[in-house]
């Protein structure tokens, strides 16, 4: 096996417009351990993307990427297409999304107020690589500006509508664009499957997909998905549909005799015929990992009653 840097050369900068570009790399790559670790294994093995949305010389970055080496590149490709001021906006506080934060340590980095504690509280062991397990991520840039719910951030005229969710992580934040209608969703929808991390919050995450839904946007841009869906332009409204049913068909099926045997495509055959998501197959493991997370904190409570929805 390869091991070396990341593929900080192999960053795919994709135009969604003319003002909103994605940064994609991973998928395949040149891991940077052999053993297993949340850059290799989480980050680069799924796919990652960060965004970045520009108005004449200022840009909004929603993202640092899962190394350091990565957000560099991602600054210097901007301030080689003349970009000088820059504000990082941060999905949520998981490693992969804040790593590079010290390459924007002289810009406003905000966040939500609840990543902005998650941060802090963890800071220490984030930097001794003892939270995640290695690679370290030191020294660890903390957001300089928090808000609650929402905040409006222009670029120079552009309004990006902030605001935080619960869902994947209780400290999620999106961007929603209206003039563009277009929704950055962070870590809140993936391509294949959820990652499911707080199981307690399942439900709510749900309900708050719901809502999302309804937002006035037609595209959707993901931190982690399918880079040719990106590449064309982004998802729609489906992609929504199919993680809802995801879901509430894990929930809903969590008592079920078979339930930690059940396989991913089990719970979306329908969507991944009709193209709402794509089968990608290192979502096995993080579905493997979903199933005895649900499986544990439901086998001794019963199973709650869900949103209507499409079983
Ligand atoms: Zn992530």
């Amino acid at each position: 096996m390869q091991i070396g840097t990341p593929n900080i050369d192999t960053i795919k900068v994709i135009e969604i417009n003319d003002h909103v570009l994605a940064f994609y790399t991973g998928r395949n790559w040149t891991r940077i351990r052999e053993e297993l670790n949340w850059i290799d294994d989480g980050a680069m093995k799924l796919g990652i993307a960060g965004y970045a949305i520009l108005k004449n010389n200022k840009a909004v970055i929603y993202d640092t990427f899962a190394d350091i080496r990565q957000a560099k590149w991602v600054r210097n490709h901007l301030e080689n297409m003349g970009i000088e001021q820059f504000t990082v906006v941060l999905s949520h506080w998981h490693l992969d999304h804040i790593a590079g934060n010290e390459i924007y340590k002289d810009c406003n980095i905000i966040s939500n107020t609840l990543t902005y504690e998650i941060l802090f509280k963890h800071k220490n062991d984030i930097e001794k690589g003892s939270l995640e397990g290695p690679p370290e991520i030191k020294p660890l840039t903390l957001p300089d500006i928090t808000f609650k719910k929402e905040l409006n951030l222009y670029v120079d005229g552009l309004l990006l509508e902030i605001r935080k969710i619960n869902v994947h992580s209780e400290d999620g934040t999106i961007i929603y664009i209206p003039d563009d209608k277009i929704l950055i969703a962070g870590d809140t929808l993936e391509d294949t499957i959820t990652y499911m991390d707080e199981v307690e919050n399942l439900v709510e995450h749900i309900k708050n997909l719901m809502l999302l839904k309804q937002l006035p946007f037609s595209t959707i841009l993901p931190n982690h998905g399918d880079p040719d869906i990106i590449e064309g332009g982004g998802y729609d409204k489906t992609f929504i549909d199919a993680t809802i049913n995801y879901l509430s068909r894990m929930v809903k099926r969590a008592h079920n005799e078979d339930f930690l045997k059940s396989s991913m495509r089990s719970y979306l055959q329908k969507e991944l015929e009709l193209g709402w998501v794509h089968y990608y197959e290192p979502y096995e493991e993080v579905h493997s990992a979903n199933l005895i997370k649900v499986y544990d904190y439901y086998k001794n409570r019963s199973l709650p009653s869900l949103p209507g929805v499409e079983m």
